[in-house]
Parts: structure tokens; C-alpha cells; sequence
């Protein structure tokens, strides 16, 4: 699974609460529509392309400067960087600019690649250049309309090569592959850093706007009853209780990615469901503790439930219908 971003995670939880402003809601609109193409291709290089081949999702890269790579690719033969556009509508690049729908975009889709692709080449070369390395801006929206006019040198994707290009990538380790993946890997691990940029820290003031208590998994509503073992939302959707808390605490931890875990202030922002004693052995239970004492602080994972706690099950996981 692609990890959000921590900014992508912060602004759905904000305005999934009732904070943010216009700009922040069309900042989630954007991130969340880049998550969604991302995805999409993900599943096309898992359809078509080689269970053996690695593959880095979103990864920040330190060689001569920071950038962000949205997916790269290690095959026998080589290394590939794909930037994955998710525009609808149309998008038309002339003489050297880009327009949607006949106004001009103050962004450089291809500059953007060109800077990013000059820090990962330093990146290749500080490997030892194994095998190729190759780059190429993929469109992935089926509701788009790219038109590039002018000749550029750089590789485009378009949504219909997809599985060709990948068939392509496929063939080329047939005939050139002689690479360790495996060690490629691990080189260009060592370059990897954690994302540089972080949401803004809420004052309190705003913080203490936003709505308290278990947001609905499934509808976002707040209609939410709370029973002994699970939570039931107005929608008909019910979950386990433990697991309601233990994602509602993630989403705080999100909220306030500036701070550890402390019991009071997710008790508070929990809205009483349920008592601090058994928050307290929930803290206890699945994050890591950094101090101890009357103020005991625990470990912030700064990542929604569904990315810290893949694989955890719950006894009451099954969702009870029909009872009240
Ligand atoms: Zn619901």
C-alpha cells in the first residue's frame, strides 16, 4: 500500500473536522487526486510488470539537494523514475508552456521532472551507473486531454501505453538484464530521507475548533453510538471499539504531528468515549513510551491507523448487525 503523504493525511483530518479554509480544502483536493493516479498506476505495474522488481513508493532524495520521487523503479536492466499526473480536462503544452482549458498553468510539469531527475542522475552516477536510468511524466487520467505541441525531450506516458510501456520495461531486462536488484536497492536506500516538509503546527485556539469524539470510518459522519465493543454510525456502518479509538488517536497524532501522545490531550480530543483508565492501557498497549510518570508521553506515529497498524486484528472485529 502507498503511504499518504503526512500533509495530504493532515488536511483530511483537519477539514474532516471542520477546520481548514478554501485553500486547504482545494490543497486535498489536489494531493488526494495525485494519491488516487499514483494508485492507479501502482496496480498497473503490479499487473503487468515482475514480482521481482522493486519498486519505491513516494521516497524523498538526498544527492546534491532534496527531491521527491513518486515511484521508482528497480528492474535488472536498469532504474526508472515515473511522475505520475492525475489532470482531467484538457491540457495543452505550446511553446513551452502549459495551458488548461486556455489558461496558462504557472507550473512547469516538464522543469519539475528535468530538477528532480538531475539530483537522482547524481544519485545513479555516486551508485556506479548500474545499468540505465530512465524517466518518464506518465498521464494517467482517462478524462484527459493532453496535447503537447512543441517537440519535448522528455518522455511522455500516456494512459493508453501504460501496459505497452511496461511490457516494454519487461523486455528490455529480457535482453539487457545483469543487475542485482536486491544491491541496487540497498544503495539507493542510503539516499533515502525522510520527507523534509511538515504540515503547520495548529495553535490551540484553532485546534480546539475542530470536532472531538470518533469520526465515522467509512461515511466521515460524527452520528456515532458507542457500545462496549463497538461504535455504530447513523450510516448503519459499526466497528470494533478498540479500533475506533486506536484510529481516532492516529488521526490526533496527525492533527498535532508537532507533539508526542499524552493521555489527557487524547482523552479530551477523544470526547469521552471512553475512560481514561482504559485509554490509558490502549496508550500503553500499542505505542511506544518515551517518558514516564504523571505525564507519560508516548511515541507519535504521525501516520493515520491504516498505515501504522497494517496488519493488526481485533477480537470483535466482526461487525455485529442487528444488535442494539
Ligand atoms: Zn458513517
Amino acid at each position: 500500500m502507498r503511504t499518504k503523504t503526512l500533509e495530504h493525511q493532515w488536511l483530511h483530518n483537519l477539514c474532516m473536522r471542520g477546520g481548514g479554509d478554501d485553500k486547504d480544502v482545494q490543497n486535498l483536493k489536489r494531493l488526494a487526486a495525485g494519491y488516487a493516479g499514483e494508485c492507479e498506476f501502482d496496480d498497473w505495474l503490479s499487473n503487468y510488470g515482475r514480482p521481482h522488481w522493486k519498486i519505491f513508493k513516494d521516497i524523498w532524495i538526498d544527492a546534491g539537494g532534496t527531491t521527491q520521487v513518486d515511484t521508482l523503479l528497480v528492474t535488472g536492466e536498469g532504474v526508472y523514475v515515473f511522475d505520475v499526473k492525475n489532470y482531467s480536462g484538457a491540457l495543452e503544452f505550446v511553446d513551452g508552456k502549459w495551458f488548461s482549458s486556455g489558461k496558462r498553468l504557472n507550473k512547469d510539469i516538464f522543469i519539475q521532472l528535468k530538477r528532480s531527475m538531475e539530483k537522482v542522475s547524481l544519485m545513479h552516477y555516486r551508485m556506479g551507473r548500474p545499468g540505465g536510468l530512465y524517466s518518464s511524466i506518465v498521464f494517467i487520467n482517462e478524462h484527459h486531454d493532453v496535447k503537447i505541441v512543441d517537440g519535448v525531450d522528455i518522455e511522455v506516458t500516456m494512459r493508453n501505453d501504460i501496459k505497452r510501456k511496461i511490457h516494454k520495461i519487461a523486455d528490455e531486462e529480457n535482453w539487457n538484464g545483469s543487475l542485482d536488484i536486491e544491491e541496487v536497492a540497498r544503495a539507493i536506500e542510503t539516499f533515502i530521507i525522510p520527507c523534509p516538509y511538515s504540515p503547520r503546527e495548529l495553535e490551540a485556539a484553532e485546534f480546539d475548533l475542530l470536532r472531538r469524539g470518533i469520526c465515522c470510518a467509512e461515511c466521515s459522519g460524527f452520528d456515532i453510538a458507542v457500545n462496549r465493543y463497538h461504535v455504530r454510525c447513523g450510516c448503519g456502518h459499526s466497528e470494533a471499539k478498540e479500533k475506533a479509538v486506536l484510529r481516532t488517536i492516529c488521526e490526533y497524532g496527525v492533527l498535532r504531528h508537532d507533539r508526542e501522545l499524552k493521555l489527557e490531550e487524547v482523552y479530551r480530543f477523544l470526547g469521552g468515549v471512553t475512560s481514561k483508565k482504559h485509554l490509558s492501557k490502549v496508550l500503553r498497549r500499542n505505542f511506544k513510551l518515551i517518558s514516564t510518570g504523571r505525564h507519560a508521553k508516548y511515541e507519535n506515529p504521525r501516520s493515520e491507523y491504516d498505515f501504522v497498524f497494517k496488519d493488526h486484528d481485533f477480537y470483535y472485529n466482526r461487525p455485529v448487525l442487528n444488535r442494539v
